[in-house]
């Protein structure tokens, strides 16, 4: 049976990592029908918007995305085009897995913790209005955004075997947004008494997260400290390149890597894949692909382990074409 996703390579470093998934996806012998359209920089650049409204019918037809990073440009009043899809297809779950890789540079093994980040309020609705002095911005937390999330992470933590989760906060400051996420935490934990549910306010979070990585095993969180944490995270196991992500919805998903377009690097053939390709990975767990998704991260951490064919970030000299040759080689 064939897939058929709305694919977008994005801007920056995107093309780049497009082409070498398809090549992973053409090896792994998975019938995928590619629906791709611009969004982001170049968009605008052609169309005068960030997503275009075929873009839009795209995900709706299909309900299955896979996204390359995408640049919002600054300064011009532009709203990010990774929160408004999230907000256009109720994306309620940013779900952020990281694992540790040998291989890597990271300092630390045995990572495996799993970010629940709330996906589509907090600081990220974007209102903000001027005062006298300057801004302020609004904080929006809600009974009904909160509780799906948590509720989702707990049922994670069930269907997984997993046994503890932590919910990340500054209740202790924000009272009544951040209040409401905690209590609400607090009511859902009596319902799955089999897992372990604690709460560490953000700041602690980060200090421990670095100090006792290993002490984490799942994390639920509001949106702009999600966003942070996982970025620290990313960083426990070997850097932005390793990090994937998935947006996911009652019924759609957006599959992307946490990092953004990387500007810096595009064009010189040295992006690290890795991320996406783990995102991609995700994405063939949700078609139901599982067992091609476990091939291909077999592959990946085969070609970490032996090391001989690295991207620049993870201490090698190897392009990221030769990379991808490398994870491919491995594959059958
Ligand atoms: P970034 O993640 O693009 O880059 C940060 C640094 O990490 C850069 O030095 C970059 O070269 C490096 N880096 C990132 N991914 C890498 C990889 N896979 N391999 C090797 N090195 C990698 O963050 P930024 O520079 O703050 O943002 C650039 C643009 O990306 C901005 O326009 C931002 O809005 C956008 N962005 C998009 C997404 C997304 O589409 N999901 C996410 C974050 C940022």
């Amino acid at each position: 049976m064939a897939y058929r996703i709305t694919l977008f390579e994005g801007d920056g470093v995107g093309p780049e990592i497009t082409r070498e998934i398809k090549r992973i996806f053409n090896e792994l012998n998975i019938d995928i029908i590619y629906d791709e359209y611009l969004i982001g920089e170049r968009a605008y650049a052609k169309y005068n918007t960030l997503i275009p409204e075929d873009a839009i019918e795209s995900i709706k037809k299909n309900k299955v995305a896979l996204k390359a990073p995408v640049t919002t440009p600054i300064g011009k009043g532009f709203r990010s085009v990774n929160v408004s899809l999230r907000n256009i297809f109720d994306l309620y779950v940013n779900f952020r897995p990281a694992k540790s890789l040998s291989g890597t540079l990271s300092k630390y093994d045995n990572i495996d913790i799993i970010t629940f980040r709330e996906n589509t309020e907090d600081l990220y609705i974007g209102d903000e209005e001027e005062i006298d002095d300057g801004y302020i911005a609004k904080k929006k937390i809600t009974r009904k955004n909160s509780e799906r999330i948590i509720r989702y992470a707990f049922e994670y933590a069930v269907k997984h075997n997993r046994c503890k989760l932590t919910c990340v906060h500054k209740a202790n400051i924000l009272k009544k947004t951040d209040g409401l996420f905690l209590s609400i935490f607090n009511e859902i934990k009596n319902e799955y008494p089999s897992i372990i549910a604690d709460d560490k306010i953000i700041d602690n979070m980060c200090m421990q997260l670095v100090m006792n990585p290993n002490e984490f095993d799942l994390i639920v969180a509001p949106n702009l400290y999600g966003d942070i944490i996982t970025d620290l995270i990313a960083g426990l196991i070997g850097g932005l390149g390793m990090a994937p992500s998935a947006n996911i919805g009652d019924d759609i998903a957006i599959f992307e890597a946490v990092h953004g377009s990387a500007p810096d690097i595009q064009g010189k053939n040295i992006v690290n894949p890795t991320a996406f390709f783990l995102s991609g990975a995700l994405m063939l767990d949700y078609l139901g692909e599982s067992e091609k998704a476990n091939k291909l991260r077999f592959a990946i951490e085969k070609t970490l382990k032996e090391g001989k064919y690295l991207t620049k970030d993870l201490g090698g000299t190897s392009s990221t074409i030769e990379y991808t040759d490398r994870i491919i080689s491995f594959l059958n």
